[in-house]
């Protein structure tokens, strides 16, 4: 029987694409050749590319903007470090709010002066930081949108004359912004759009190529974009995923109606936790993540019986991370409203029962 998959990441994808991934690795598109064992400069593979980036331009309304879309390598943490050798001249600015932006920090740190403008670490990072004030001589400022393993999700972006660069891994895609107020934005794929193994990254073209610094080819986004995202040999099965997620995001009615399915989700999941005295939420209300729903029993005798109960309906990847403890239920584009139902339906019978 087919789990609900709860997962952080990697996490659940569109069944539909997934039927036509497994048939792709046998037999491309009746080509008589499977997806991996074509050249990536094959005519089939290279409209696969084209059409995965202008999707992602086209979803995030970023088209004729002068923006490119790029797939990657190296996950986000390789961003880390590429959007440091790309931007940093002298000074960026970076946001706290947890695991992932520490860890962008510590990278940007090898190139350059990094200042934190704001951070939520005193508080285990349960909240998102407001009404700190950007500088004006920063390269950029940094924000990761939504804390995948904290459970909170910015819901109000600075406004700043800085440029804005912004970790999207774990909400891109699944919510309506004003997409052209960054003028970088990347996510790895294997949180809302694909399997592990591509980075999205879509990047404003005229912020480029006003560092000093020497970078290395494969480390320069100008590179990547001259080549088509093709400068060596990209991820292919990962990227093809990504076209055919973003082809069923698009043929749903796009990012505007999976918001709407996100947010009765989120609405169910913790207004489930808000009602139920035998749990309780982890992050601030008024800063919770609809990815992301962490929470914890209020009695943890009840552990036990809660975990059974749980994997007995076919729930799986429901453990919090073990920086934060409890649960953390991710609710991505692909999870079905249902599943997140058969989660409600099982907190409450253990409150009938407890
Ligand atoms: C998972 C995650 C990352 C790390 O992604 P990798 O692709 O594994 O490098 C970075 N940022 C956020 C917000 C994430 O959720």
């Amino acid at each position: 029987m087919k789990k609900h998959n709860f997962s952080a990441g990697p996490c659940i994808l569109p069944q539909e694409v997934m039927k036509k991934a497994s048939e792709a690795i046998i037999e491309l598109d009746g080509i008589g050749l499977s997806l991996i064992e074509i050249s990536h400069r094959s005519k089939e593979f290279v409209e696969i590319m084209e059409s995965a980036r202008s999707l992602a331009l086209e979803l995030l309304g970023l088209e004729g903007k002068g923006y490119k879309a790029l797939y990657l390598q190296g996950g986000a943490s390789l961003e880390f470090l590429m959007v440091a050798y790309n931007l940093l001249e002298n000074k960026a600015g970076y946001i706290n709010t947890g695991t992932w932006s520490s860890k962008a920090i510590k990278e940007a740190k090898l190139l350059g002066d990094i200042v934190e403008i704001a951070s939520s670490k005193d508080k285990n990072f349960n909240y998102i930081p407001k009404g700190f004030v950007v500088p004006n001589e920063l390269d950029f400022l940094h924000l990761t949108s939504n804390n995948t393993i904290f459970g909170t999700q910015i819901k109000e972006f600075p406004t700043t004359s800085v440029p804005l660069v912004c970790d999207m891994s774990s909400d891109i895609f699944s919510r309506q912004l004003d997409f052209s107020k960054f003028d970088l934005i990347y996510a790895g794929a294997q949180k809302n759009m694909g399997p592990a193994g591509t980075t999205l990254v879509v990047v404003k073209e005229d912020l480029l190529g006003e560092v000093t610094r020497q970078i290395p080819s494969m480390l320069d986004y100008q590179v990547h974009i001259s080549k088509d995202s093709m400068f060596n040999t990209p991820a292919v099965f990962a990227v093809y995923v990504s076209m055919l997620t973003l082809q069923w995001l698009k043929d749903l009615g796009g990012i505007a109606a999976i918001e709407e399915i996100n947010d009765k989700k989120a609405n169910l999941i913790y207004s489930e936790i808000d009602l139920n005295p035998l749990f309780t939420g982890y992050a601030k209300k008024e800063d919770r993540s609809s990815m992301n729903a962490t929470f914890n029993l209020t009695d943890n005798a009840l552990k036990e019986t809660f975990d059974n109960m749980w994997k007995d309906a076919g729930i799986s990847g429901l453990n919090g991370h073990r920086s934060v403890g409890g649960y953390r239920a991710s609710m991505y584009n692909a999870l079905p409203l249902d599943s997140v139902g058969v989660l409600v339906d099982i907190m409450s019978d253990l409150e009938r029962k407890g």
